[in-house]
């Protein structure tokens, strides 16, 4: 259990959970899909800025890495490479990988419950078709996980595409621009490295050139301005980032804090359910 994710890191060095197998296995004993199972989608801004979709199955996390993230627009199938099982304590990390494997910053992008739209998760998972129900702050309705024939990943297996299915919670909301923020923290990239070490890749950043390593130059020095800030006022300028989406932002936090940002204890709680993407939409 978590062989290759314990092989890829040394947890000496990194912050990330080393993954508790027994507390994997205390979970898929308690494991009742029908009352849905954790999810989560982490942003990760590493060599290359991706967002890895997990969920629960047999205690650990199944994972996908999107590299453009999730679409709620059905007709956006969004390329996922299936990459290793994460411990299930990894699904609520957020923070900064300082070197090593996934070297960048995690951010806990959404969270909430799964549940299988087939009886067998296994046979879906082996057929490559698994039909599933998100209930998160940002992704809900029904979603479809599909491995392709090696169109895009030479055929070994690991390329998925994620797709919305169409119901009241797809649309042409740009989800990723829409709420780009964390569930956890309600801050950006910036915030999350801010509130460790800003300096941390003064001389050695995990991403070096491309896109990437741009827009990390750029997150370092805004932690180092938020950092610097706490000692001296900071100037507002930054509140207009993002000028044109700010009720949106505030209607998306006000859904998310009406839930808990911790792991389910295995039994789902009733949650109330938020105005649909499309409406919201709408109306500003
Ligand atoms: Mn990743």
């Amino acid at each position: 259990m978590l062989e290759k994710y314990k092989q890829k890191r040394n947890f000496t060095s990194t912050p990330e959970p080393s993954g508790d197998v027994k507390l994997a296995t205390e979970r898929m004993q308690a494991q009742k899909p029908d009352a849905g199972l954790f999810f989560c989608v982490q942003k990760h801004l590493a060599s290359h800025l991706h967002y890895d979709f997990r969920l629960e199955y047999k205690g650990v996390l199944l994972s996908w890495a999107v590299p453009k993230g999730p679409s709620l627009d059905p007709k956006t199938k969004r390329l996922a490479m299936h990459v290793e099982d994460h411990p299930i304590e990894y699904g609520t990390f957020e923070g900064v990988i300082p070197s090593g494997y996934g070297a960048g910053i995690v951010m806990l992008w959404d969270q909430g419950s799964w549940r299988p739209e087939s009886d067998d998760v296994d046979a879906a998972l082996k057929k490559g078709d698994l039909k599933f129900t998100l209930d998160g702050f940002k992704l809900k309705g029904s979603w479809v996980l599909v491995r392709t024939g090696g169109r895009w990943g030479g055929g070994d297996g690991r390329s998925w595409l994620l797709i919305k299915h169409k119901d009241d919670w797809a649309g042409e909301l740009d989800i990723t621009e829409f709420a780009p923020k964390s569930v956890k923290s309600e801050g950006d990239f910036e915030d999350i490295l801010a509130a460790d070490k800003p300096d941390i890749w003064e001389s050695h950043r995990p991403a070096k050139g491309g896109e990437a390593g741009e827009m990390l130059a750029k997150i370092i020095d805004r932690a180092a301005a938020l950092k610097a800030g706490k000692t001296a006022p900071v100037p507002k300028a930054k509140a207009s980032k993002e000028p044109a989406t700010g009720s949106r932002t505030r209607s998306i936090k006000a859904t998310r804090n009406t839930k808990k940002t911790t792991l389910p204890a295995g039994a789902k709680k009733k949650t109330t359910r938020a105005p649909s993407r499309s409406q919201s939409a709408r109306r500003t």
